[in-house]
């Protein structure tokens, strides 16, 4: 794999005796490779990621692994809050939702699988730990968003893609029940027993991540079922 290098300032040390053990997935959300580069190099921006990979498959390094590169931002995960000391943070050049959204294209997909399975070879990061910025900042960001890829990612051993042909145990269709599945998977949610906007909000992420076909932040029984297979999934890695 080759590695073009694009230093960036924006990093600092991370906290002494943490793990490197989550992978988070971003789009750049800007008009050009070019115009993210800079940005996220930019000693005023405070932002970078250890990684960006372009549309053609080209992929620089910004900040070494060793090092806590500021991509992640407030976020959460499974009751981790520094998401940023934990994790590997790798932007995918798109222009988001703001500036034309459009699909992953093969050769930056075929980058970032390589990518991906070099650094899991370095670091233990389970499948769950694999998560878009959206899964960390439900409340705040709707990136790499619906159109990338997780299926394909899991297929070469990245991410977690359970079966979801299997049926689940009955859920219960209400609001609480989504609740405490979704905060078993791992995401930050309300336990307000109600359908608030913040609840619908981290179903929205859910959509994007795992049911792409439908991202409205509806409770319907299949967004209700894959919540269930993917918080069994977990729990079950957990158990390994
Ligand atoms: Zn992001």
């Amino acid at each position: 794999m080759h590695l073009l290098e694009w230093p960036s300032p924006n990093h600092d040390a991370r906290p002494p005796g943490g793990i490197i053990d989550m992978l988070i997935l971003h789009y750049t959300g800007m008009t050009s490779g070019e115009a993210a580069l800079a940005r996220l190099a930019s000693p005023d921006a405070k932002v970078s990621a250890h990684y960006v990979v372009e549309e053609d498959g080209t992929i620089w390094r910004l900040v070494p692994e060793d090092r806590r590169a500021w991509h992640a931002g407030l976020s959460f995960w499974a009751g981790r809050r520094d998401i940023n000391a934990h994790s590997i943070g790798i932007e995918l050049v798109n222009p988001g939702h703001e500036w034309g959204y459009r699909p992953f294209p093969e050769p930056q997909m075929a980058a970032l699988e390589a990518l991906a399975q070099d650094i899991t070879t370095r670091h233990p990061v389970r499948p769950e730990f694999v998560l878009g910025h959206s899964d960390v900042a439900p409340q705040r960001k709707a990136d790499p968003g619906e159109l990338f890829d997780w299926v394909r990612l899991a297929h070469a051993g990245i991410g977690l893609w359970p079966d979801f042909a299997t049926a689940p145990q009955a859920i219960p269709p209400n609001a609480a029940a989504a609740q405490r599945l979704l905060a078993a998977i791992g995401y930050e949610v309300p336990q307000t027993g109600a359908l608030d906007d913040a609840t619908r909000a981290v179903i929205f992420a859910f959509q994007r991540h795992f049911r792409a076909a439908r991202c409205d932040g509806a409770l319907d029984r299949e967004t209700l079922a894959r919540i269930a297979i993917v918080a069994a999934a977990v729990k079950g890695d957990e158990g390994d």
